[in-house]
């Protein structure tokens, strides 16, 4: 069915690449049902976007926002974008303070000599290099930390047990996040010198699942890191016997003068170019593992699709834009976005970001807009081969690196990605190729292209409001 031929790409209007690729076909004159079937069909045996994050995470590695390697990511991608044969491809760079690990240690000191799995919170203040050795307290919820009163804590190291449920959707990670952000200035404004939670996984291994803390403003900035799921359930076990000592040495350093990239590049529209489907997922990643799943995934799938829909001998209706944020794991990237590109919002029509893994797509949101429309239950009809259900609910997120053009009024959707295990691995030394299924990762790809293409196609005015809204 597949073979591989020498095709010709097209590019901006008259610029043309020769690329040897496996090939579809698509003519003229198929109706949008039949090439979107093709390009569903294309997209299950498709390893483009596989063989980028093999090559992302086997090349480069980790790609912490702000490091030489995720600039040299953002090179790879650029030059990706263009032998695809996208058009207006440039890299784009941004400020950020950028912030490096350095060591992070943990030992319970008494009533006996453990070692604990550490690692430092992104963002989070130094101790002093020989270490903090001080008392903890054990909060098994954060409610109680945050019940505690000022004071209580002074001089302690505030240690917060509760666990995270596992979720197909992931939502308790939304729900339990603010543990994580939020914690070490709620234990500093009652006292504490240091802060340790339970990481935000739902594994059972010795491995720490780092993430960003936000410190509150005009609160004393205390050494934070996240404890294995296992370290912190001894610790709760040990507290339940008596008092306990904890050493934590953590070293990391910051440089308030370095810079992110993000990537972009555009399949531009026959009909309505100023239209934009634009459609992301982010570069960079965490340190601690290669950042396959997270978000090297979510890399392959709009690249792989972007891919399939650039190799159509018939230009889409509207321009499709391909971006590949950096430095969203520090929340640099979204807002930078938005203001860089704040005169494109009006013409941007629909946004998405694929960042929740490789695994099957299941379900799909879209704008509330499209309820009850043809275009909608083209979708679902398109969708179904794969295993994919429409939800009835309109699609509120389309992820973090969207949010601010979503805000700005900038309809979205959601492709949501089986979550069970994603938050086994995400934010650790685990995250690597290995974790990716390269079939679940087609399936996504194929749910992509699908919802993608019939979006370039369609005449729905995805912000209007919906048919019987008030608004
Ligand atoms: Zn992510």
């Amino acid at each position: 069915m597949f073979r591989t031929v020498i095709t010709l790409l097209w590019g901006a209007g008259l610029a043309f690449g020769l690329a040897i690729v496996p090939t579809f076909q698509a003519h003229a004159q198929d109706s949008d049902a039949v090439t979107v079937q093709k390009l569903r069909n294309a997209a299950l045996d498709d390893r483009f976007g596989y063989r980028f994050v093999e090559t992302l995470t086997t090349t480069i590695g980790q790609r912490l926002a702000g490091t030489d390697a995720e600039a040299r990511a953002s090179m790879l991608a650029e030059k990706t974008l263009l032998d695809a044969g996208f058009v207006n491809v440039h890299r784009e760079s941004f400020p950020i303070t950028a912030w490096i690990r350095g060591r992070g240690e943990a030992e319970v000191t008494a009533p006996s000599s453990q070692r604990l799995v550490v690692a430092a919170l992104g963002g989070s203040v130094a101790t002093p290099p020989e270490g903090i050795e001080t008392e903890i307290m054990v909060f098994p919820h954060y409610s109680q930390l945050l019940a505690a009163a000022p004071g209580s804590l002074d001089g302690k190291i505030a240690v917060v047990t509760e666990p995270m449920p596992r979720a197909m959707d992931g939502a308790n990670y939304g729900a339990a996040i603010r543990i994580r952000r939020g914690g070490p200035s709620e234990a500093a404004k009652r006292g504490a010198i240091a802060y340790l939670h339970r990481s935000l996984g739902t594994d059972e291994r010795r491995l720490a699942h780092v993430g960003a803390t936000n410190y509150a403003e005009g609160v004393k900035r205390i050494p934070a890191a996240a404890l294995s799921v296992p370290d912190a359930q001894q610790l709760a076990r040990l507290a339940a016997l008596g008092k306990v000592r904890i050493r934590l040495v953590l070293t990391p350093t910051s440089d308030e003068h370095a810079q992110a990239w993000t990537v972009s590049g555009e399949l531009r529209g026959g009909e309505r170019p100023d239209e934009i489907v634009l459609i992301g997922a982010h570069l960079d990643s965490w340190d601690l593992g290669t950042g396959a799943i997270d978000d090297g995934a979510g890399v392959a799938i709009v690249l792989g699709a972007g891919n399939l829909i650039a190799q159509l001998k018939v230009r889409p209706k509207r321009t499709l834009r391909v971006v590949l944020f950096g430095a969203e794991e520090m929340d640099y990237s979204g807002p930078a976005y938005a203001k860089m590109h704040a005169d494109d919002i009006p013409r941007i029509v629909l946004a998405s970001e694929a960042d929740f893994g490789a695994r099957r797509v299941y379900t799909f949101l879209a704008p509330a807009s499209a309820a009850n429309t043809h275009f909608l239950q083209t979708l679902a009809d398109a969708l179904n081969p794969l295993g994919i259900f429409p939800t009835r609910q309109p699609a509120i997120s389309g992820g973090d690196d969207i949010a601010p053009l979503h805000a700005a009024g900038v309809p979205v959707f959601s492709l949501r990605q089986n979550g069970l295990d994603y938050f086994d691995i995400h934010h650790t030394a685990d995250d690597t190729f290995d974790k990716i299924d390269p079939q679940e990762l087609a399936q996504a790809t194929a749910a992509w292209v699908t919802t993608v293409y019939l979006s370039l196609q369609t005449d729905l005015d995805f912000r209007k409001p919906a048919a019987g809204s008030k608004n």
